[in-house]
């Protein structure tokens, strides 16, 4: 923990009611990524500063590029905001409602938020947050981004959680998205001990995905992609990889066309979505993650009378999952910190996501550090 003086705190005082409680660095300007439309550009831009009474500022220590960061420049999006929701860091500064971090803290940051105080968050379901707090870092609206040197968390005692005991930080960072991410679509999918699972596309969570239907019993799991090096890394952790193309006469082989009882899509495109519900199995479930917003796909009639269950959520709830993850983490159950392959500094950021992009052999994922 820093030695340094409390910083004294500037105008709100004189209301009596001092937000910040406690400080370790003088207020300057910090870099952060800034996306317009599909343009990315590494901005000197005012501090992240405390401005609620609940808020901490967090030093960014390890930063990720996400697949939604790309999703977000597709979009076009004509306006600046800050991107990158994926982080971890250290506490520098606390407000004054802050009863559950000190400064100095490392932290791990939920990359989507809520108040942490009705009944819908205290249940881990932000999304349906009473006071209207449900956000995400990294995109248009009132939140910073991660892919900075400071981030503003709000209500900072239920969206930061101290990185727990055995988690090192790129395991932790895999906590703030990814790994909740695919773990949710996994657990979506109704695995079935002693059966069989299938995750369409090989990205970071459809990697982390592969992991997390073994850990809740899957007992074959068919991994399917289009490059060879990503397939490679899924036959590591014990899949049977397969192309697209041979997926469906194999598996139907398999199983005595039976097909799949739990099929995970982490693509988001027509070709993937069409595949899942060729390969799920009657009256099994096909759990869609990948980004389909506008995206042409329909569900076949003929999936309906096969008695199919189709789940999408397209948006996790980052701290839901929290309390059964961790420890999977902690006892070496899973090992989510396999997608990083590559490590660019803040001031390379650009060239990071170009190498995310690339989807070059052997490049899954990607940290930033400042
Ligand atoms: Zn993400
Ligand atoms: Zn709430």
């Amino acid at each position: 923990m820093s030695s340094a003086a409390p910083r004294t705190c500037g105008s709100p005082c004189d209301t009596g009611s001092p937000p910040v409680f406690f400080s370790t660095y003088t207020r300057r300007t910090m870099k952060s990524l800034i996306a317009e439309g599909s343009e990315l550009t590494l901005q000197e831009v005012p501090d992240a500063a405390i401005e609620k009474p609940t808020d901490a500022v967090v030093r960014m220590v390890l930063a990720s590029v996400c697949g939604s960061d790309h999703h977000l420049l597709e979009y076009n999006i004509p306006m600046a905001y800050p991107i990158g929701h994926e982080a971890i860091g250290e506490v520098v500064e606390i407000g004054s409602d802050i009863s559950g971090l000190t400064v100095g803290d490392r932290v791990l940051l939920a990359g989507d938020v809520g108040c942490g105080r009705c009944q819908p968050c205290r249940s881990g379901s932000i999304k349906r947050c009473k006071n209207g707090e449900f956000g995400i870092y990294g995109s248009p609206g009132p939140l910073g981004g991660c892919q900075s040197e400071l981030i503003r968390v709000p209500f900072a005692d239920f969206n930061a959680l101290k990185i727990p005991e055995g988690i090192t930080d790129e395991q932790a960072l895999t906590i703030t998205d990814c790994l909740p991410t695919a773990y949710t679509a996994v657990a979506r999918a109704n695995i079935r001990p002693g059966g069989t699972a299938a995750v369409i596309g090989i990205g970071p969570i459809g990697l982390i995905a592969v992991e997390v239907a073994f850990a809740l019993g899957a007992a074959t799991v068919y991994a399917i992609d289009l490059l060879d090096d990503r397939l490679a890394k899924a036959k590591e952790l014990g899949a049977i990889a397969l192309k697209p193309e041979e997926a469906l006469e194999k598996i139907k082989a398999d199983t005595g066309g039976d097909l799949v009882d739990s099929v995970i899509e982490a693509v988001g495109a027509k070709a993937t979505v069409d595949l899942g519900f060729q390969l799920t199995g009657a009256n099994r479930t096909f759990s869609i993650l990948g980004a389909v917003h506008g995206v042409d796909v329909t569900l076949p009639f003929e999936s309906v009378l096969r008695g199919i269950t189709v789940t999408c959520d397209q948006t996790t709830e980052i701290p839901l999952y929290w309390p059964e993850l961790i420890p999977l983490v902690q006892a070496g159950r899973l090992h989510p910190e396999i997608v990083f392959t590559d490590r660019f500094k803040l001031d390379d950021v650009k060239a990071a996501y170009e190498k995310a992009r690339s989807r070059e052999p052997g490049t899954i994922k990607v940290l930033i550090e400042p």
